[in-house]
């Protein structure tokens, strides 16, 4: 009977943790994909950082990257930097 209570136990643990980590992977991918369709989406590499997708990249590691964006409109840089003050990252 403790053997049965030991792995519930353990199947309980072990399930929280997965639980835990498609959750919190799942809201990286989302947050990428948020940042992601507020780019211009010309994939011209002008940034420095090859593709949209780098520049999403970029962002996450330090928030003023979306500056380097050229073809980027002032106003979308704007309506960028308010949604990323909000998110506080
Ligand atoms: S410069 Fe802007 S549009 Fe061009 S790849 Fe970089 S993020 Fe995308």
């Amino acid at each position: 009977m403790t053997e049965i209570i030991i792995l519930v136990g353990l199947a309980f643990v072990f399930g929280s943790i997965l639980i835990f980590l498609n959750t919190k992977l799942h809201s990286v991918d989302k947050e990428k994909e948020a940042i992601l369709k507020q780019l211009p989406g010309y994939n011209c590499g002008a940034c420095g950082f090859g593709s949209c997708a780098g520049m999403v990249e970029a962002i996450l590691k330090e928030k003023e990257s979306y500056l380097k964006c050229r073809p980027m409109r002032k106003d979308k840089q704007e309506e960028l930097k308010q949604y990323l003050e909000n998110k506080k990252m």
